[in-house]
């Protein structure tokens, strides 16, 4: 995917980020807009484009993520009391970079799961 993509870019170091964790497979960084007082997001280094095609392809990155993501969460503090963690896929789910990231959000209680009750 390579300079296509913004996250890979970041990946390669091409595009600054405040990187909070890294592993071999997986990168966090500060959201560049947070919409709370702790916004990070976590990434696969390798390019998936949403967490669909990720969970469906390599189940085991999933897990990596999930276990970055959770360690995010607990050096952020955010274990105590809790923290939502979110994947915007596809137009309705109103993803706007089609690489797949998970948001660790937290730090303040944070509302509504959505804007809008649309049962
Ligand atoms: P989405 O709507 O795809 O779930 O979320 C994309 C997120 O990426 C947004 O929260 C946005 O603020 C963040 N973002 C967009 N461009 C950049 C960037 O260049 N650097 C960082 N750190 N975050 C970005
Ligand atoms: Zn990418």
């Amino acid at each position: 995917m390579g300079n296509d993509c913004l996250f890979c870019r970041i990946v390669a170091g091409e595009i600054p980020a405040t990187v909070v964790r890294e592993t071999a497979t997986t990168l966090a960084f500060r959201d560049i807009d947070p919409k709370a007082p702790v916004h990070v997001l976590v990434i696969p280094k390798e390019h998936y484009a949403d967490v669909a095609t990720l969970g469906q392809g390599d189940p085991a990155l999933a897990g990596e993520l999930l276990a970055t993501a959770a360690a995010v969460a607990e050096d952020e503090g955010l274990l105590g009391d809790g923290f939502r963690l979110m994947f915007n896929t596809g137009a309705y789910g109103g993803q706007e970079v089609f690489h797949v990231h998970a948001h660790v959000l937290g730090g303040a209680p944070l509302g509504p799961m959505l804007a809008r009750d649309m049962a």
